[in-house]
C-alpha cells in the first residue's frame, strides 16, 4: 500500500492515548483524554464503558486533525487495551455494570477458596494468568455469588476493546493477548478452558470469539467513519494488551532482554517463543502472538516507595528541595547519593503495600532491617531505593529461571527519570540498562502490529530501527559485589520473616482494622 501512517489507540486506565505513527516509527502526533476511575468504595474501581468509547472516537479523529493528514493516508487503526476489565452487556450492547478494572478487589475473599479447594493452581498452569482480584475468572466467580439476577440478565461479557469493536463493527471478538487475562483461557489450546469456564460459572457463548491478535475488522458505518475522519474501508486491527505490547514497543523481543518498568507499581517482562507457565505460580504469562508470549511478575511497591519515602519520611528534606527549585525526587535522590553501595549495611524490605510476584503474599510489610545508631536519614533514603530494585531483582531470578539468562534491560516509567537509580539497576543486576527514548511503548507495539497485521513486514525485527536509546548504564563490578551479599541477606530476611508478617498483618487488622 501506499498509503503512509499508522493510527494506535491505546486503551488505559488513566486514559486513552492516540497517536499517528509514520513508516520508520516516527510519532507524528499524540493526543490524550482522560477519564475518571469510579470507586464508589474502597475495593471498587470502575469506569463507564460509554465514555471510553467516546474517548477512543474522539481521540481517533483528533490525532489525525493534529498530523495534519488525509484520513485516506492511514493505512489501519491498530490497538492496544488495559489488561483483566470486565463488561456485563444486554443484547442491545447496554452496560449492565461498570467496566470493572484491573485494579477493582472485590473479589479478594475468592482467592484462598479457589487456590485451596478449586484447582487454582492447576488453573493458573493452563491460563498463564495468576490467581489474583484482578481477574475476570474472580470477578465472576463473585458476580455468580453475589449478583446472580444480573448474571442472568447478561449476554455477554466483555473486555472494554471487545466493548469498542462491537460498537463499531456488531462483532464480539477478542483477541488472544487480552483473552490470555482474563484467566479463561487455554495457553497452549488458544480457547477457552474448560475447567476455567466451569469455575467462573459462565459458557463459551456469553464470551466472545477468541481471534488471532492480527485479526482485521473492516466496514465502518458510514456515521461512524464521518466522526473519526476516516475511509469507511479503513482496516482496524484488533491488537493486544498494554502489557505484552509495551515489550515489543521496547525492543524487548529477544531472548535475555528484559523490559523493567516503575511507576506507581513494577513489572519485570520478557519475551518467548512458547506458552511458558511456573511451576512455582510466581509469573504471568501473556500470548502476543501465536509464536510470541510473554513472561513475567509484577510487584506492587515500586515507586510508591519512593513516594512514601518524600511524603511521610523525608518531607523536610522534600520541602528543602523545592525551596531550591528543585523536583523533591531529584533532591532526595541527591541526598542518597552520599551514602556507598549498600547503605552500609541498611536493607530494606519494600512490602508496605503487601506483595504480588515472586512470592504472592498480601499479608507482608516493610522493615528497615540493620538499623543502627551509625544509620542517618540519607542511609534510610538509599536503602528504600535500593530495596525496590532487590525487588526487581528478585523478580528477574524467577523470569530468568524460564526465560534464560538476562542480558539487557530496557527501562521504564518514572524511576527511569533518574540516572542514580537506573544505575542502581545495572549494578545490582550485574546488567547493561538502557532507556528507550520514546515513552509511549505499548502505542507503538500497536502500531507495528498493525503493520504486521497487514503484511506491511513479515516480522518484528524489520522494525528494529524503531527503538531508539540514547542513554546506556553499564554495571560497576564493584558495586555488584556488595549487593550481590546483600540480595542475599535480603530473602533471607523475607523467609524468617513470613509467620510475622502474618501475626502483624492480623494484630494490624484487629487493632487498626480495614484493610491496611
Ligand atoms: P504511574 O505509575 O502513575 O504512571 P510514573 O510512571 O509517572 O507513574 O511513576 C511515578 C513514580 O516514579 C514516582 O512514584 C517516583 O517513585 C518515580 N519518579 C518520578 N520522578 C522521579 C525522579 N525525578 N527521580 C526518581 N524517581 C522518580
Amino acid at each position: 500500500s501506499s498509503k503512509r501512517y499508522v493510527v494506535a489507540a491505546d486503551i488505559g486506565t488513566t486514559s486513552t492515548k492516540t497517536l499517528v505513527i509514520d513508516r520508520d516509527g516516527r510519532v507524528i502526533a499524540g493526543h490524550s483524554i482522560e477519564y475518571p476511575l469510579y470507586t464508589p468504595t474502597p475495593d471498587r474501581a470502575e469506569q463507564d464503558p460509554l465514555e471510553i468509547f467516546a474517548a477512543v472516537v474522539r481521540g481517533i479523529r483528533e490525532v489525525i486533525a493534529k498530523a495534519g493528514i488525509p484520513g485516506s493516508d492511514v493505512l489501519c487503526v491498530s490497538f492496544s487495551s488495559a489488561m483483566h476489565s470486565l463488561i456485563a452487556v444486554d443484547r442491545e450492547l447496554q452496560p449492565l455494570t461498570r467496566c470493572i478494572t484491573w485494579a477493582d478487589n472485590r473479589s479478594a475473599d475468592l482467592v484462598a477458596p479457589l487456590k485451596n479447594e478449586m484447582n487454582g493452581m492447576g488453573i493458573y498452569r493452563n491460563t498463564g494468568t495468576p490467581i489474583h482480584p484482578m481477574s475476570p475468572l474472580l470477578k465472576l466467580m463473585w458476580m455468580n455469588r453475589y449478583e446472580p439476577e444480573l448474571v442472568n440478565r447478561t449476554y455477554k461479557f466483555i473486555g472494554i476493546k471487545e466493548f469498542v469493536f462491537a460498537k463499531l463493527f456488531g462483532k464480539f471478538v477478542i483477541d488472544y493477548s487480552l483473552a490470555s487475562c482474563t484467566g479463561l483461557f487455554n495457553l497452549r489450546q488458544l480457547e477457552w478452558d474448560e475447567e476455567a469456564l466451569r469455575v467462573a460459572g459462565v459458557t463459551r457463548d456469553q464470551l466472545s470469539e477468541p481471534v488471532s491478535t492480527t485479526h482485521i475488522e473492516t466496514g465502518l458505518s458510514s456515521a461512524c467513519a464521518a466522526e473519526m475522519g476516516l475511509p469507511a474501508d479503513t482496516p482496524f486491527v484488533v491488537g493486544a494488551s498494554d502489557g505484552v505490547l509495551a515489550n515489543l514497543g521496547v525492543g524487548a523481543f529477544e531472548p535475555g532482554v528484559y523490559a523493567v518498568t516503575i511507576g506507581t507499581s513494577g513489572a519485570v517482562r520478557g519475551t518467548v517463543n512458547e506458552p511458558l507457565t511456573d511451576p512455582q505460580g510466581r509469573l504471568f504469562c501473556y500470548a502476543l502472538k501465536e509464536d510470541f508470549w510473554v513472561v513475567g511478575g509484577a510487584i506492587n511497591n515500586g515507586g510508591i516507595m519512593f513516594r512514601w519515602v518524600r511524603d511521610q519520611l523525608a518531607t523536610l528534606e522534600a520541602e528543602e528541595g523545592r525551596r531550591r527549585g528543585m523536583d523533591p525526587y531529584d533532591y532526595l535522590t541527591s541526598i542518597a547519593e552520599q551514602v556507598a553501595p549498600g547503605s552500609d549495611g541498611l536493607i530494606f524490605l519494600p512490602l508496605l503495600a503487601g506483595e504480588r510476584a515472586p512470592y504472592w503474599n498480601a499479608n507482608a510489610r516493610g522493615v528497615f532491617f540493620g538499623l543502627s545508631l551509625f544509620h542517618e536519614k540519607k542511609h534510610m533514603i538509599r536503602s528504600v531505593l535500593e530495596g525496590v530494585v532487590y525487588r526487581i531483582h528478585s523478580v528477574a531470578m524467577a523470569l530468568e529461571e524460564v526465560g534464560g539468562p538476562t542480558q539487557e534491560i530496557r527501562a521504564s516509567g518514572g524511576f527511569a527519570r533518574s540516572a542514580f537509580w537506573r544505575q542502581m539497576m545495572a549494578d545490582v543486576l550485574d546488567t547493561p540498562v538502557t532507556v528507550p527514548d520514546s515513552i509511549e511503548s505499548s502505542g507503538l507495539g500497536a502500531a507495528q502490529l498493525g503493520l504486521l497485521a497487514l503484511g506491511e513486514i513479515r516480522d518484528f525485527s524489520s522494525i528494529h530501527g524503531w527503538v531508539r536509546s540514547s542513554i546506556r548504564h553499564e554495571p560497576n563490578a564493584v558495586n555488584h559485589a556488595v549487593y550481590r551479599e546483600l540480595t542475599s541477606l535480603y530473602a533471607d530476611v523475607y523467609q524468617q520473616l513470613k509467620g510475622s508478617f502474618d501475626a502483624i498483618t492480623a494484630f494490624q487488622k484487629k487493632h487498626v482494622g480495614g484493610d491496611l
